[in-house]
């Protein structure tokens, strides 16, 4: 049986302030909880998150990692500087960082590969466009995106990751995958990795992402292949990021 995993996703979003609120909100109410629990947040607050959240049963982590090790590489972040902070998760792949910053399937693979080095778990994102989905080809574009983090990973580290299954059509809109079309994804998704590894494919967490909120996050999170969730906006309000961890 898979452990599920609620992650808030908070994009640029947060100040101290703000975020001592919402900290303070989620630390009151998750002491114990069946599913796991984190936060991936903008880098400056990781310092405030793991001095906030230390010793919780709330994890946190960050958006992005860079590909390099560290050195001349200006406004990159290295592994090593997040597992400074005790980061337990890196996002990588989101399709913002993917549209936005041109990160192509192969340095999404060599994030993913560079987070595990670093003793990060890696939430790796894939998602078709509306484009792309209305035009037949959702396997294909996110088969491909998967198969090139698998290619880059060995049998033993495709157990270190979680993949999160975000439609772009789905993120920030409010529209939001059916149940069965994100399984349908979901479980594509783990067949790909069965084929290499079997044993891993049973263990590996599957999120759905895309304006998952309260109010849906219970018929999504019953399917057979959804493991948890990579919340956006509900994340940044603690009634609603708490109604999703209650409903996991
Ligand atoms: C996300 O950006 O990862 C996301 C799922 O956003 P939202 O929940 O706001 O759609």
């Amino acid at each position: 049986m898979r452990r599920k995993l609620i992650a808030g996703n908070w994009k640029m979003n947060g100040s101290l302030a703000a975020n001592a609120v919402l900290l303070n909100g989620l630390k009151d109410e998750i002491r114990e909880t069946k599913s796991s629990v984190a936060v991936c947040v903008p880098a400056p607050y990781l310092a405030q998150c793991q001095a906030a959240l230390a010793g919780t049963a709330i994890a946190w982590g960050a958006q992005d990692v860079s590909v390099h090790e560290s050195g001349a590489y200006t406004g990159e972040i290295s592994g090593a500087m997040l597992a400074d902070f005790a980061c337990t998760y890196a996002i990588v792949g989101h399709s913002e960082r993917r549209s936005y910053h041109g990160e192509t399937s192969e340095v999404v693979a060599k994030k993913t590969e560079r987070a595990i080095k670093s003793g990060l778990t890696p939430i790796v994102c894939v998602g078709e466009s509306l484009e792309d989905r209305e035009a037949g080809r959702t396997d294909a574009v996110v088969g491909e995106q998967i198969d090139a983090v698998l290619a880059l990973l060995g049998p033993a580290d495709l157990a270190k990751i979680v993949i999160a299954y975000e439609p772009v059509w789905a993120i920030g809109t409010g529209r939001t995958a059916t149940p069965q079309m994100a399984q349908d994804v979901h479980a594509m998704l783990r067949s790909r990795i069965a084929a290499r590894n079997s044993a891993a494919a049973e263990n590996v967490q599957i999120l759905y992402g895309g304006s998952m909120k309260p109010d849906n996050a219970g018929e999504l999170l019953a399917m057979a292949d959804i493991d948890g969730g990579l919340i956006g906006g509900a994340s940044l309000k603690a009634a609603d990021f708490l109604a999703i961890i209650r409903a996991a």
